[in-house]
């Protein structure tokens, strides 16, 4: 082996031993003390109060006793009293906390909406699942779907039988007993019990999904006008990085204002309309992900991001460095993602990250010039089609300046629903 294979060798030795994610063999900087080490303790305390160690005062953890495994191992160990490793980590600490309660789902705050973060969240959120899904299946090329939802229609065509499950004859509340989600069960949706009892969802069933019908009989998903609107606005993100914010495609693909970026902090558009369209189970945010609708909703909305991205090849500074609500910042850690993964990290093309769309979405210049080429060849003749083309880029432009500023129409329903905190 060459000086550079043993180079690679020591390289890939480093990555396996010191960047493998699985890796959770770090003790908290605060135990590292001579005097936690000769007390064989690690029981910080929670907060300022000294008192308060394992954050026993709110019922969080209590400082016990380390439990390891006593039974006997097979193998060519010869070790015995010498492996640090051996009876792992009672060689350094014999007291530790330990979780009693768990962590409480504090309601009205909420890291992965309302900003900036919104689309680099659900995106890693995908990555994670459609990577879990490759595992379970065996099959790592395997992709998420998108569901095209801009199709401005007041149906939901992926709702049959053999998609996601049509609505139930007797009750349009529930989903059809042909689909394979009739009978789905939703976990962790009642936040009010969990706060009430301080305690965390535990995952058993809470009832059967929900969809639909629209409480609005008028309701229509998003049209592809929408989202040409929305991939005109240049501005990935506006102060103050939150609903409010205006001419910022962040906020009119997440659907707190218009699709072409003018505030209208009673409409929900884009995003926000196609979990309102769904109903039910999909239009709180903390119980969305119930519905496998989730998935494919997001993975569209994830496309559209990626048309941005591709169009607009946003500069480093583009995404605010502070300021923006908790979770959002550039360089902040995506709660609850382990190990930690920036927003910074994700906001880059989906080729730049393995993956892409097979979609084309709706340009804006491009798209006209490509009808006014097409018109122009079948008349033939090259100042015809030239006059054509020119009098059909007027014609569109003027069009399209006039569109968005239209009020879009069938958009009287409540602002509650999906942008309701939970
Ligand atoms: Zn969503």
């Amino acid at each position: 082996m060459g000086s550079q294979g043993r180079l690679f060798w020591a390289v890939l030795g480093y990555l396996v031993c010191c960047c493998s994610p699985g890796v959770e063999a770090q003790f908290p900087r605060v135990c590292m003390t001579v005097e936690a080490l000769r007390l064989k303790q690690c029981c910080p305390a929670l907060g300022l109060e000294p008192g308060n160690v394992c954050g026993i005062l709110q019922g969080k953890g209590q400082c016990q006793g380390v439990h390891v495994d006593a039974q006997p191992w097979s193998g060519p160990y010869t070790l015995r009293n010498v492996d640090d490793r051996e009876r792992w980590p009672l060689k350094f600490f014999n007291q530790s906390c330990q979780c009693t309660g768990p962590g409480r789902p504090f309601t009205a705050i909420d890291f992965s909406h309302q900003g900036p973060a919104f689309v680099t969240w659900h995106r890693y959120h995908l990555l994670l699942l459609e990577r879990d899904l490759q595992r379970l299946i065996g099959n790592e090329s395997f992709a998420l779907p998108y569901w095209d939802f801009a199709t401005g229609r007041n149906e939901c065509d992926v709702c049959t039988d053999q998609l996601f499950g049509a609505s139930r004859p007797d009750d349009p509340s529930l989903i059809s007993p042909n689909s394979r989600f009739s009978l789905w069960q939703i976990v962790c949706s009642s936040l009010d019990d969990y706060n009430r009892l301080v305690t965390l969802c535990n995952g058993t069933d809470e009832g059967p999904l929900r969809r639909g019908p629209p409480r609005s009989s008028g309701r229509q998903l998003p049209t592809l006008e929408d989202v040409r609107n929305c991939l005109s606005l240049q501005e990935f993100d506006s102060p103050p990085f939150f609903r409010n914010s205006s001419f910022s495609f962040r906020n009119a693909l997440e659907g707190f204002n218009k699709p072409d970026g003018t505030l209208n902090s009673s409409m929900l558009s884009l995003h926000n309309l196609a979990h309102a369209f769904l109903n039910g189970t999909s239009v709180l945010p903390h119980a969305a992900a119930n519905d496998p609708i989730f998935v494919v909703l997001h993975s569209f909305t994830d496309a559209i991001f990626d048309e941005w991205m591709k169009r607009f090849s946003p500069p480093d500074n583009t995404w605010p460095e502070e300021l923006a609500p908790i979770g959002h910042n550039r360089l902040y850690n995506m709660v609850p993602f382990f190990p930690p993964v920036t927003n910074d990290q994700l906001f880059l093309t989906a080729e730049q990250l393995g993956y892409t769309y097979a979609i084309d979405l709706p340009g804006l210049l491009e798209e006209t010039q490509a009808w006014a080429i097409m018109v122009g060849a079948t008349l033939g003749g090259a100042l015809i089609a030239l006059v054509l083309l020119v009098l059909l880029l007027v014609f569109f432009q003027h069009q399209r300046q006039r569109k968005g500023f239209e009020p879009l129409v069938n958009v009287s329903f409540s602002p509650k629903k999906y942008m309701e905190e939970a």
